[in-house]
């Protein structure tokens, strides 16, 4: 990296210990630097670039966005909106969508309605189940939501209005609402991301949603980095047999155009009137034609391929490390593929760099592959070999110590 990379890098706050690399061009599931050297990305912007880096569909919408209309904001009808709304629901099954530019705040506006629900009832402080490890956004709120102490230290106060059980437990959550009546909406991620790619009993939604409707709870849930095609349908709940009232997405949704969305079906499609939430940027056409690209694009054929991909993934990974004590378990749903190590490995991130081959780890011990969705079988091979290079080095240096 430049000197002049390293002067500058003294203006920005240093909230992200960045790793000492930086790309200056991206295709599909590659990443180049201004040396010559490149990377395949097993990461993906994390779980954002869902259809490679610049696909030419989408960049194609923003360029040709960029050069007709780029912001109106919200006091006009709004003709990408509307257009990106009416694919999402219709990919969804769900009614109606409230457009911000991030996941933590399309995850504010399902606290607001979870707040809208509860009042209505006349429940005066309502409250939310969250689950331990989840992980929902950076702002207060969603930070609060967010499972993870040491995300929360020194912020304090936090918001009111949350409870917490432990994630893929039914009983806890049925246990809180023999106690707590002021329970307006559970808040879950379907397979936990940031927590560890955790995937839950094939039955654990369905439970929720059992418990939602004899409470008359909203089921809520954080589809921001499972959702746009990731686990091999538009969305996750739709492999779980279950219809959520509220659904948020981002990540994926503008394939690293900042945009997020909050969509709802039944009553809670009801609760948000004129004046109820907004956002000057939320759906603004520019956001809204790179996800118009998107939607078409990933359930114009990408989607199809995906559940197929992530088994050959996870296939030749179990194959390759079956050898290794090491590495407890590997798991996931579609293109969402994490590693359990037996100890915290996080050096794995720059071995793996070294080797041309950008990987995450998450949870301390959880190796995250969350590549493009557009990864070819003899990419996922390459991925799979510069990965096994790099975790035998990882094993040899750990058995040396
Ligand atoms: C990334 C993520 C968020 C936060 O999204 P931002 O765009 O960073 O605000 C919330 N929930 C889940 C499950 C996520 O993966």
């Amino acid at each position: 990296m430049s000197d002049t990379t390293k002067t500058r890098d003294q203006y920005l706050m240093p909230t992200y210990a960045r790793q000492p690399v930086m790309f200056s061009r991206g295709d599909g599931c590659w990443l180049f630097d201004d040396e010559g050297n490149r990377w395949l990305d097993g990461v993906a912007g994390i779980a954002v670039c869902n259809l490679g880096h610049c696909h030419p569909a989408v960049t194609a919408a923003i360029a040709h966005q960029a050069a007709t209309l780029v912001h109106t904001s919200n006091l006009y009808r709004v003709e990408r909106q509307e257009a990106l709304a009416e694919k999402l629901c219709l990919a969804a099954g769900m009614e109606k969508v409230f457009f911000s530019n991030s996941g933590a705040e399309a995850n504010e506006a399902a606290i607001k309605l979870a707040r809208l629900h509860g009042h209505r009832k006349d429940i005066e402080v309502p409250h939310i189940v969250v689950m331990e490890n989840a992980f929902h956004g950076r702002t207060m709120a969603t930070l609060t939501a967010t499972g993870n102490r040491k995300a929360q230290a020194g912020f304090e106060p936090l918001v009111q209005g949350f409870i917490r059980v432990p994630f893929n437990d039914l009983d806890a959550v049925r246990k809180v609402a023999a106690s707590n009546r002021q329970i307006t909406a559970i808040l879950v991620e379907p397979i936990q991301g940031e927590g560890g790619i955790h995937v839950p009993a094939t039955d654990y939604l369905q439970g929720l949603r059992q418990i939602c409707d004899q409470h008359d709870w909203l089921l809520m849930l954080d589809e921001i980095q499972t959702g746009n095609g990731r686990t091999g349908t538009y969305f996750a709940f739709q492999q779980m047999n279950v219809l959520p009232d509220v659904v948020t997405t981002a990540k994926g949704l503008g394939n690293g155009f900042p945009i997020g969305a909050c969509l709802t079906q039944g009553k809670a499609a009801a609760l948000f009137g004129p004046g109820s939430h907004g956002s000057t940027y939320g759906g603004n056409p520019l956001g809204c034609a790179a996800g118009c690209a998107v939607v078409d694009t990933l359930t114009g054929g990408v989607i199809a391929e995906v559940s197929a991909r992530g088994e050959y993934l996870r296939e030749a990974l179990r194959k390759q490390f079956s050898d290794l004590a090491m590495v407890k378990e590997v798991r996931g749903r579609g293109l969402m593929t994490g590693i359990q190590f037996d100890r915290d490995c996080p050096e794995l991130v720059a071995m793996c760099r070294d080797r041309g081959l950008l990987i995450n780890v998450t949870a301390g011990s959880v190796v995250r592959l969350v590549p493009p969705l557009v990864i070819s079988e003899s990419e996922i091979d390459e991925l799979v070999t510069r990965l096994n290079d790099a975790v035998r080095a990882f094993v040899r240096e750990q058995e040396a110590a």
